[in-house]
């Protein structure tokens, strides 16, 4: 083995890790806290679940520093590629009750509205909000549960905005 020069450890990993690395790793720097920084080019969540390939043990051995920094390149890519992932959709009305104001009033404007406010990492995505009063229902983790909290309200509600 050649005698080389590593401007940093990160460098000589890189160089002994080679033929291994996540197709999307670009670069590892080494942190002033002695950490190490992953560069990856982007994400999108379309590709496949970054995981660490089979690496011969005789080749980079169980426990060697190497294989660590590996596993340190995958959890980071595994990282990047679930933010990517994470997708933020628009909130979306599923449901509308007319109120009983609506109802007294004829106004079909005087409603309860069942939102999916669509946040993926949120376990009580739905939730209700009124058009007639400030009300504003719990998160819910079914929309069937949803929907009777905003329908109870609804039928209930005597609530007319404020001009
Ligand atoms: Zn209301």
């Amino acid at each position: 083995m050649t005698t080389q020069h590593y401007a940093t450890w990160a460098d000589a990993f890189t160089d002994t890790t080679r033929g291994y690395h996540h197709p999307h790793f670009v670069r590892a720097e080494t942190t002033p806290a002695g950490g190490i920084d992953f560069e990856f080019s982007p994400f999108d969540g379309t590709e496949p679940e970054p995981a660490m390939p089979e690496v011969p043990t005789d080749t980079i051995p169980h426990g060697s520093p190497d294989r660590e920094f590996l596993v340190r390149m995958y959890r980071a890519a595994r990282e990047r590629w679930e933010e990517a992932r994470t997708v933020v959709t628009e909130p979306e009305t599923c449901a509308r009750y007319l109120t009983l104001a609506g109802q007294v009033l004829a106004d079909r404007a005087l409603t309860t509205d069942v939102i999916d406010r669509g946040t993926e990492w949120e376990p009580r995505s739905y939730t209700w909000e009124c058009r007639g009063c400030p009300g504003l229902g719990d998160g819910f983790q079914y929309l069937a549960d949803a929907e009777r909290d905003a329908n109870a309200h609804a039928e209930a509600c005597r609530g007319i905005p404020v001009p």
